[in-house]
């Protein structure tokens, strides 16, 4: 049994993708378990952006439409 385990950025709703460390900022395409900073520290990549989910700057994943209104152009 395959588990398709495809994480979803919390943030924008897009793909995440390899690991990067929120402490030193080192890049991994998996987690890396000897990583010093300590794996934990290793977050799922956004697609989008490249950043982990907490610094996603990607366009946020809208629950319910809130009428925005629009700046005068
Ligand atoms: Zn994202
Ligand atoms: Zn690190
Ligand atoms: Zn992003």
């Amino acid at each position: 049994m395959e588990s398709t385990d495809i994480k979803i950025c919390k943030i924008c709703g897009g793909k995440l993708y390899g690991f990067k460390c929120v402490m030193c900022g080192a890049e991994e395409e998996i987690e890396d378990s000897s990583h010093t900073c300590g794996p934990e520290r290793c977050e799922a990549k956004c697609v989008g952006c490249g950043q982990v989910e907490k610094e996603c700057t990607c366009e946020p994943v809208k629950k319910d439409a809130d009428p925005v209104p629009t700046p005068a152009a």
